[in-house]
């Protein structure tokens, strides 16, 4: 299947049309999602629609821009007015919203059509999509192996060739992961570049919504439709957005990468390992300076987001209490009882854990000491990264220690809280991360790469993805799904 740059060009030429497209990817989805399980919501009326209006703007000579016609998937956790958003929980299992998310307003505008609604971990919270309260989603890659998480459905969709491109959300490595485990381009905008309104809050310090695509130009012209100031939305920053696709292409001749020592850490996978050294070399034939940088609070990131992250979450999710949205427990003898059956029924296993460590966290007499802690930790991580953007441009490193593991694999809570140890730092300082195809292991297995850039300079994070892209064959691999 065409990539997004491909489909504007095709569909320009009159060599494609968006419903040959659209058709095209719904058979698809009909034919492979049974086995992948992608989706949660396939909305193929309204993207036959959707591509029939296209088609007719094409014919007319006014298509309305680079996305115009290109099939997208939609993590669940993005508010589509009339069509469910489940978040993949029972308790929002028939939860339809009556708006629309900033970003799915701008992806219309921009003549964007969704297929469909993707499967998660349950409100965001995991690294497998094994959480989600429906099903979990496959690799495409290897279909007894997981495709990460949170946004799991996502970047399964991209891979398995189902859409052209996605969005998740990102709070410790929602997007990142699960675009290293399933061979995409994943990125995570800077905090405050994209707009959150209508997105389900997780851990509202963190959140970010961003792109999946199967190639870097595929995300830039995502993250161009997405980016921007949004009066809706009071923590999404009002500064100039750049020209993504012009910052494709200049090379990166002098760019400064720095190597920060801690995310090569014991325990680690070799194969990923090597992998990250190998493109860090490809990165210098390019021209780019390399040097070691320390980030030594690293150790303590995780600590700190698993107080952080699980304190605004029990927070957030208070509103789903049977009353305001979705599931109610039936037959109760008064309110409390109530509130207390629907949220025992409602919630899976791990979002319970997340909302009793939070309230535990944030209790009178403990707040000082974890979630109050939990916060210097963060700004002692956000300096370390300051302090290494003074010397270099980007950081590189692994995505994730492992690739993907087998379904199952991971029992233990503190095992699947590790596969973030290298995205969730980037999410406590706030800072722009993208995670691309770095090879593969000898059985086939996609490994992401890491870069990391300074505060809103997505544009050279798109700039050194796309060098190394170029210098590489890892992007044009696709799973042998049939
Ligand atoms: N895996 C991490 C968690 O479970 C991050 C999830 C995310 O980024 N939404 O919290």
């Amino acid at each position: 299947m065409p990539t997004i740059g491909e489909l504007a060009a095709r569909y320009r030429s009159g060599e494609a049309t968006p419903t040959r497209v659209v058709e095209a990817h719904l058979r698809r989805i009909e034919a492979l999602d049974p086995k992948v399980h992608a989706f949660v919501t396939v909305t193929r009326e309204s993207a036959l629609a959707q591509a029939d209006a296209a088609d007719k703007r094409f014919r007319a000579g006014t298509p309305v821009g680079s996305l115009d016609g290109v099939p997208l998937a939609i993590k669940d956790v993005i508010c589509t007015k009339g069509v469910r958003t489940t978040c993949s929980s029972k308790i929002l299992e028939n939860f339809v919203p009556p708006y629309d998310a900033t970003v799915m307003t701008r992806l219309t505008a921009a003549g964007a059509i969704m297929l469909g609604k993707t499967n998660m971990d349950e409100f965001a919270m995991g690294s497998s999509t094994e959480n989600s309260a429906f099903f979990p989603t496959r690799n495409p890659w290897d279909l007894a192996r997981v495709p990460g998480g949170s946004s799991g459905g996502s970047a399964a969709a991209v891979a398995a060739d189902f859409a052209a491109g996605a969005l998740g959300s990102d709070t410790g490595g929602s997007i990142r992961q699960p675009a290293a485990f399933c061979g995409t381009v994943g990125l995570k905008p800077t905090y405050g570049r994209v707009s959150r309104y209508g997105l389900v809050a997780f851990a509202s310090s963190l959140d970010q919504i961003g792109p999946f695509a199967r190639d870097v130009r595929g995300v830039a012209l995502l993250l161009q439709a997405i980016a921007g100031h949004d009066p809706l939305d009071s923590t999404s920053t009002d500064v100039p957005v750049p020209n993504y696709l012009a910052a494709l292409g200049q090379g990166i001749q002098g760019l400064r990468v720095g190597i920060p020592s801690e995310y090569f850490i014991e325990g680690m996978d070799p194969e990923v390992e090597k992998a990250v050294w190998d493109a860090i070399e490809v990165l210098k034939r390019l021209g780019a300076k390399t040097e070691k940088v320390s980030l030594p609070h690293t150790d303590y990131a995780l600590a700190a987001y698993y107080l952080i992250a699980p304190a605004e979450a029990s927070s957030n999710l208070a509103r789903y209490d049977g009353v305001k949205y979705g599931y109610r427990a039936p037959g109760s003898k008064d309110l409390i009882h109530m509130y207390g059956r629907t949220r025992a029924e409602g919630f899976g296993q791990e979002v319970k854990r997340r909302i009793m460590l939070g309230t535990y966290a944030l209790s009178a007499g403990y707040y000082e000491a974890y979630y109050g802690k939990a916060q210097r930790v963060r700004t002692l991580v956000r300096r370390d990264f300051q302090q290494a953007f003074e010397r270099v441009d980007v950081l590189v490193c692994p995505t994730a220690p492992n690739v993907a593991f087998k379904l199952g694999e991971k029992e233990d809570p503190l095992q699947m809280y590790l596969c973030d140890v290298f995205t969730i730092p980037v999410n406590l300082a706030g800072l722009p991360g993208l995670s691309m195809p770095g090879g593969f292991t000898p059985g086939g297995l996609p490994i992401g790469l890491q870069l990391i850039g300074k505060p809103f300079d997505e544009a050279t994070l798109l700039s050194a993805a796309y060098a190394y892209e170029q210098a590489t064959p890892w992007g044009s691999r696709t799973p042998a799904l049939t």
